[in-house]
């Protein structure tokens, strides 16, 4: 259920509401829009949730009840588009951003060459894995904190912020030490001891859609990080699992718009995990800015042939620094930035 005060309402009236709400046993969580506040009631309580007791109360234009299971990340709760900052820009604003980098941090030079290359080609973040969520225990897991401390050398050089996986719970003072966006995989998308602490960190969040979760899964965790008051939250589809098997995953570009509608957190696509393949991303990218995602999240390495992880759906910094310019224009051609 949420509460919408009126637009005169004073703060004595939305204290009162929210002292109502904490004492019926429920959680208050406050959107302040431009012309409404609108209070959000979370959480189980034994006391049964009565409209009209709110609805009466001073200051109270109307009470509407939240069918969607998800609450925090929806737009009936928070109409307007939440913009994440990145390092001077805004992801979910009018610009669509582009995050771009290799699989995996391999080297201290690789990563400040592939950083500057892709600086230089227009991106707003630096993407690189130090701990990798590696299918087989026998591939290269990442270079743990060595890794995370050259992409910091590589935010150094450029300016650009790091977006980088995190695997576990207790990796967290680690991580945020190093990380602009903590980066959640498709395969921790329903680790909800991990989904916690990234929400209690209060750091930036950039959760993959699970391989075969929908929609409304991928929603519902992000609920766990919201709840946590971290609005920080970037939600990323990255292709799922279907009978198809020309491409690594099937993009679900549906998932775009559909994303768009449900909910204010910003969406990114990431057509490299989509596809798996380098030659299909450009193709991919230009439709995902199309359908409405606000960034794009890509993989680039100079050398993909030799690539410790993801090679085959790496660019090189030249076919990306193409693919930006086209980008520029997919999206002015939708009235967006890029
Ligand atoms: C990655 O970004 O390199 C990655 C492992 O992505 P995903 O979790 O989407 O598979
Ligand atoms: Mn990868």
């Amino acid at each position: 259920m949420i509460v919408v005060m009126q637009a005169r309402a004073n703060q004595e009236q939305i204290t009162g509401v929210v002292k109502r709400i904490e004492t019926d046993g429920y959680t208050a969580h406050l959107s302040e829009g431009e012309h409404h506040t609108i209070i959000g009631l979370v959480g189980e309580s034994p006391t049964p949730l009565r409209e009209d007791n709110y609805a009466t109360m001073d200051g109270v234009d109307k009470v509407v009840r939240i069918s969607e299971p998800y609450k925090l990340a929806s737009r009936t709760f928070h109409p307007h588009d939440t913009h994440v900052p990145l390092n001077g820009s805004d992801m979910g604003d009018n610009k669509v951003l582009l995050i771009a980098g290799p699989c995996s941090v391999e080297s201290r030079e690789q990563i400040i060459e592939i950083a500057c290359a892709v600086k230089e080609a227009g991106a707003t973040a630096l993407r690189g894995g130090a701990f990798k969520p590696r299918t087989s225990p026998y591939s290269f897991q990442g270079h743990g904190e060595n890794g995370l401390k050259w992409l910091a050398e590589a935010r150094e050089i450029t300016g650009l912020p790091i977006v980088t996986e995190i695997m576990d719970p207790s990796l967290v003072p680690m991580v945020t030490e190093y990380a602009d966006v903590l980066q959640v995989g498709a395969r921790n998308m329903q680790n909800f001891t991990l989904l916690n602490a990234v929400g209690a960190s209060q750091h930036s969040v950039l959760l993959k859609r699970g391989m075969s979760a929908t929609v409304k899964d991928l929603l519902m965790a992000a609920e766990y990080v919201l709840s946590h008051g971290n609005n920080k939250v970037m939600l990323c589809e990255r292709g799922i699992r279907t009978f198809e098997t020309a491409t690594r995953n099937t993009a679900d570009i549906n998932a775009i718009p559909v994303l768009k509608a449900a909910t204010h957190l910003p969406i990114i696509f990431d057509p490299s995990h989509a596809t798996g393949k380098w030659e299909l991303v450009e193709s991919l990218s230009l439709a995902g800015i199309a359908a409405g995602a606000d960034g794009l999240i890509i993989e680039v390495h100079s050398d993909p042939a030799n690539a410790m992880s993801d090679g085959r759906q790496s660019l090189k910094p030249e076919v990306f620094a193409e693919l930006v310019q086209k980008a520029r224009k997919v999206a002015e051609a939708i009235g967006r930035g890029a």
